[in-house]
């Protein structure tokens, strides 16, 4: 296997992104900490440039390309903040990114991974296979394809969250991190070991899909069908292998939020904090409330990462009023 990124990598893609990546707020709210009984910091990455922290590792890995791969130009398999971040990566290092999406995917999705100057090949989810596309786009053409986690250089760059988070608040008692394939976890593990050794990183999967959860308990990756989830962020089927061996050397536990806990825990951003989230990123805080008395961290200082924010204007409506 590929040589597993260190917390060396997630200070150089910090050096990187600087300037290039918002240096997102840590916010704090009372409420919150009245109602979880601890000191809660929130790392807002909903606030970041294209509405998550995916911007971080697509932007450290595009500007490790060389020049042939620069000329070349870059290819993604995504629907979601994945297609995004490369699409506005490759516009900013000035690199062609091409994103195969499915053709009903939704028009927003699109429109948004075209506005940000990247070519969208439509590809049809019920006969084609993405991903065969993806590999022949990159053998005939040359392009240099970036998987959404499992590369060390995206993983490298989404630990810069973290990093920033405990540059920010100090050490940690217990950081909360959206889990999906394990690229924001697995960047979240090298920055906090390093930072703040004694901190419990917790990765929080929908319990409709706890593939991870399984695979940490039995040692090797489990593989699941797509879960059914709100969490569409972490709609994935499988932990990477890399990100997969990070996991679990360092993790203190990977735990579940359900759909009804996402809600509320989108409610409680909308409501008291006036920010609007998507349901992925209400995992960390949907996980922190019901657990952090079993976890025994009442009272501890607890860190919240807050994955991203783009989520349908009448969907986010929707779910504030059931
Ligand atoms: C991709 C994504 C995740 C999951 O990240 P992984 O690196 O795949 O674990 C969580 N939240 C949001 C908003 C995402 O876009």
């Amino acid at each position: 296997m590929t040589d597993l990124p260190s917390f060396d990598d997630v200070v150089a893609a910090a050096r990187r992104l600087h300037g290039q990546a918002h240096r997102t707020p840590a916010l704090s709210s009372r409420t919150a900490n009245a109602q979880l009984g601890a000191e809660v910091f929130f790392k807002c990455e909903s606030l970041q440039r294209m509405g998550a922290f995916k911007f971080r590792g697509a932007y450290n890995a595009l500007a490790q390309f060389d020049a042939a791969q620069r000329k070349a130009g870059v290819v993604a398999f995504s629907s979601g903040n994945h297609a995004q971040a490369l699409a506005l990566a490759g516009r900013l290092l000035s690199i062609a990114a091409t994103i195969v999406m499915p053709r009903d995917a939704p028009p927003a999705k699109l429109a948004a991974t075209r506005g940000y100057g990247a070519t969208v090949r439509l590809y049809d989810r019920y006969t084609e296979d993405r991903e065969q596309i993806s590999r022949e786009l990159a053998q005939q053409q040359g392009m240099t394809l970036i998987p959404p986690y499992d590369h060390p250089h995206v993983i490298a760059g989404q630990g810069t969250a973290a990093l920033e988070l405990l540059e920010d608040v100090g050490e940690l008692d217990a950081l909360f991190v959206p889990l999906g394939g394990g690229g924001l976890l697995a960047g979240t593990l090298l920055a906090a070991r390093a930072l703040s050794p004694r901190c419990r990183v917790y990765g929080v999967e929908p319990e409709a899909g706890n593939d991870g959860q399984r695979s940490l308990r039995s040692g090797s990756i489990v593989h699941i069908p797509t879960p059914d989830t709100l969490a569409d962020g972490a709609q994935t089927q499988h932990l990477g292998q890399i990100t997969f061996a990070i996991i679990r050397r360092e993790v203190a536990d990977i735990l579940t939020a359900s759909d009804a806990d996402l809600v509320q825990a989108l409610r409680f951003f909308a409501e008291r904090m006036k920010l609007v989230v998507e349901p992925t990123g209400c995992l960390g805080l949907a996980a922190a409330r019901r657990e952090l008395e079993r976890l025994g961290l009442q009272g501890r200082r607890i860190g919240i990462i807050v994955s991203g924010g783009n989520v349908d204007l009448a969907r986010f409506a929707s779910l504030l009023a059931r």
